[in-house]
């Protein structure tokens, strides 16, 4: 197929990626499993003079648990490296299958969670799960380094805080208190399928007590969304049905999608109020899974 020249640099080292990346400025683009950014050069949409390939850094392949920070996962881990971690099927099932959700088997083994968090695309499945369970990124560049919440990487539809120059290489999951999350996705196929929406929730439970909840929702906004109102609303109650199916009602009513081929603003507000119920009681009754 046709596609733009390109030069091709496949430095050794993170140092090298950041100093590259600083000399050539706004004409390089770092590639990591490509299926987003080979699709758009394909098309033309996109044209960089120069790709940077993170191809060589393997430390940003590896997921691990850090004492007193978290689960630590690399920027290279693929969607399928995700769905199969030990670790995060053993603490985190709810990361590990909204991996499984996303794309197909090839897609899987290709596509990275940080290219899938720098595409900053509402559809993306990995961002609520890990919003909803507080995750931070480290970004680095030939300048510095800086750590922030995944929540404030989002400024828009395809736009985040993301730098020039600036490479993400992890994805950190604090410790934590809940007791239970899940994201379950709404697709028109049962597989290979972007989202017409998608809840996450993360929950803390005391008894038959909601001691606090955080829900981050997917093609509901131009961003990764955080059901605030339905948050507040779920704080310190007492579990119920009606509870829980209020808490989708505020969710939907919050949430601000657009009509698009796959579905309208007002068919995406009914997913969300159902998603967000179900995936409420989910993840109360069996924890991470
Ligand atoms: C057929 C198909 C189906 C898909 N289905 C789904 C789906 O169901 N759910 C879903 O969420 N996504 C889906 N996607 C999207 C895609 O698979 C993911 O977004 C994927 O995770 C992108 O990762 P990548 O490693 O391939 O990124 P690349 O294509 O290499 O890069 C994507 C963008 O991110 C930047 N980037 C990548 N890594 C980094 C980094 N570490 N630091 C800084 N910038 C970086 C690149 O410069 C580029 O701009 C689908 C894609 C295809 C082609």
């Amino acid at each position: 197929m046709n596609m733009p020249d390109f030069e091709y640099h496949a430095p050794e080292s993170l140092g090298e990626v950041c100093a590259l990346l600083a000399e050539l400025g706004d004409k390089a683009v770092v590639l990591a499993g490509g299926t987003d950014l080979v699709h758009k050069m394909k098309q033309w949409k996109l044209t960089p003079q120069h790709l940077v390939s993170l191809k060589h850094l393997d430390a940003l392949r590896e997921i691990r648990h850090v004492p007193g920070r978290g689960v630590v996962i690399g920027a290279l881990v693929t969607q399928n490296g995700i769905y199969t971690s030990p670790l995060l099927q053993e603490r985190y099932l709810s990361v590990s299958q909204a991996a499984h959700q996303m794309a197909s088997n090839q897609i899987r083994n290709l596509g990275t969670i940080g290219g899938n968090i720098a595409n900053a695309v509402p559809s993306a499945d990995l961002p609520p799960i890990l919003v909803a369970l507080q995750a931070t990124i480290r970004l680095v560049s030939a300048a510095g380094e800086r750590t922030l919440p995944l929540e404030e990487f989002f400024v828009g539809s395809a736009q985040s805080v993301l730098a020039r120059g600036e490479v993400l290489t992890e994805i950190t999951i604090p410790d934590q208190r809940a007791t239970g999350s899940t994201y379950i996705k709404f697709g028109l196929r049962r597989s290979g399928a972007l989202a017409v929406a998608g809840s996450a929730v993360a929950v803390t439970v005391d008894g038959d007590t909601l001691v606090e909840a955080r829900i981050a929702l997917s093609s509901a906004a131009p961003t990764v969304l955080r059901a605030r109102r339905a948050e507040e609303f779920l704080t310190g109650r007492t579990i119920s049905d009606e509870v829980l199916a209020r808490a989708g009602v505020l969710a939907g009513e919050e949430s601000r999608p657009r009509d698009s081929i796959r579905g309208s603003a007002e068919y995406r507000r009914n997913l969300v109020e159902v998603l967000t119920k179900r995936a409420l009681r989910k993840a109360i009754d069996e924890g991470h899974g």
